[in-house]
């Protein structure tokens, strides 16, 4: 099962003017919507309370609460399209371990079983298997990192997480080739490097099933160097390195990536290459693929409507309800109750989606309504789409470069959404 789509930066400020849309607020009205299974969250002291159907309504869904605690942004890797960009030097230091400990702590006490550790790379944070242990020892029973796995070549490092009791790895890696991966990572010998990682990992599964019975994925940023090698990609993980479990992401352009028109393809070109990989994936290799970041608009009718398939491959479906927690200085904040009124793409809508702890300099927040509330927007056409109590948007660096064109309002009859 696919991991959300890490927490990311506070959010950018977005230059472009939309057309003014309906507000909203976390309270609104679902538009007859189901609930879905993250609106059971009790209300967390210092998270504002997940908005009632800020998730379609899902089986596949691991219902355990999840966190997914930001460990420092500092980072082995120099991907072209990295959210953090060049990180603050206050920004890469590590979260100090009491103040790691304090915050597991308090996650397990408000009921939280899953914890994420990301970065950065969690796995450079010299207290990463202290973290994990930690973790299993006050109540977790999923606790996974999301890593570019470079270090985890070092078998010896590899087996003191899974020793540590590491449930799931999630892997981002980006290209089917050395050449591939070593220009979206930035690291001359990266691809063989992690290679040798995700190749461990495969093995040490096989030799016990017991291994990392959260999972095993390879998540893939579709990026505009990428996207056209999508069906090649799915052979060579599935494949020539044995995981069965594929996620890939559109790319959001932000930090190195932003304003990128050659990183950032428009949809129309992605989506004919998403649709072949979906379709080897059901037919050919018959393992889990899953695709996120695309709004409903911009796919076929075809999948849009189908109910099984689309909740089959839509990642959206399958990510937990997850909390975030992440080191902030509050200073790029939209604080609760507050309206942009520049022009960004949000205006009219009241952010309420970070809680600033000033005392601890850390944001928590739920990451489905962050993005929908601060790190997307919604195009001239969402006003008229009968999705928008739900959509999430699109990144507003995509319609920075791109516009709002594109985009076409969707009827809910229409939809998977309304067949249940
Ligand atoms: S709300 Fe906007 S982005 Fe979302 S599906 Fe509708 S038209 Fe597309």
């Amino acid at each position: 099962m696919a991991s959300p789509a890490p927490c990311g930066m506070l959010p950018a400020m977005s230059t472009v003017r939309a057309a003014p849309v309906p507000p909203v607020a976390p309270s609104d009205p679902p538009l007859g919507l189901p609930r879905s299974a993250g609106a059971a969250q009790p209300a967390v002291p210092g998270l504002i309370e997940a908005r009632p159907n800020n998730q379609p309504v899902s089986a596949l869904r691991d219902l355990r609460k999840n966190v997914e605690i930001n460990v420092g942004k500092a980072c082995n890797n120099r991907c072209v399209f990295c959210i953090d960009g060049l990180p603050k030097a206050e920004d890469r230091a590590y979260m100090p371990w009491p103040q790691m400990r304090a915050e597991l702590d308090r996650w397990a006490a408000e009921g939280y079983r899953s914890v994420g550790f990301l970065g950065g790379e969690p796995t450079t944070y010299p207290q990463i298997g202290e973290a994990v242990a930690h973790a299993r020892a006050i109540g977790f029973s999923r606790v996974a990192i999301a890593t570019n796995a470079t270090k985890l070549r070092l078998t010896h490092f590899t087996d003191r997480l899974l020793d540590a009791g590491l449930t799931r790895v999630t892997v981002s890696m980006h290209g089917h080739t050395a050449e591939l991966e070593d220009k979206l990572t930035r690291v001359p010998g990266n691809f063989h490097k992690k290679c040798e990682a995700l190749r461990y990992l495969v093995a040490r599964r096989r030799a016990d099933p017991t291994v990392l019975p959260d999972g095993l994925s390879v998540n893939i940023v579709l990026n505009g160097w990428n996207h056209a090698h999508l069906p090649q990609m799915l052979k060579f993980f599935y494949e020539t390195i044995g995981v069965d479990d594929l996620r890939a992401n559109y790319i959001r352009p932000e930090g190195y990536a932003e304003g990128d028109a050659s990183l950032t393809p428009r949809y129309a070109e992605v989506v004919p290459n998403l649709i072949k990989a979906i379709v080897l994936a059901e037919r050919h290799f018959k393992k889990v693929f899953t695709f996120g970041g695309f709004p409903m608009c911009v796919l076929p009718a075809p999948l849009r409507r189908d109910p099984e398939l689309l909740s089959r491959t839509m990642g959206e479906y399958r990510d937990l309800s997850t909390a975030c927690s992440v080191r902030s200085d509050g200073g790029d904040r939209v604080a609760p109750g507050k309206t942009f009124v520049d022009g960004s793409w949000v205006q009219h809508v009241k952010s309420s989606a970070v809680f600033f702890d000033e005392g601890e300099q850390r944001a928590r927040f739920n990451w489905q309504d962050r993005k929908r509330f601060d790190l997307k927007g919604h195009p001239e056409a969402c006003g008229a789409c009968e999705l928008f109590g739900v959509c999430e948007g699109v990144w507003k660096g995509y319609l920075d470069i791109w516009g709002a064109g594109g985009f076409q309002p969707v009827r809910l009859a229409d939809t998977a959404l309304a067949q249940r």
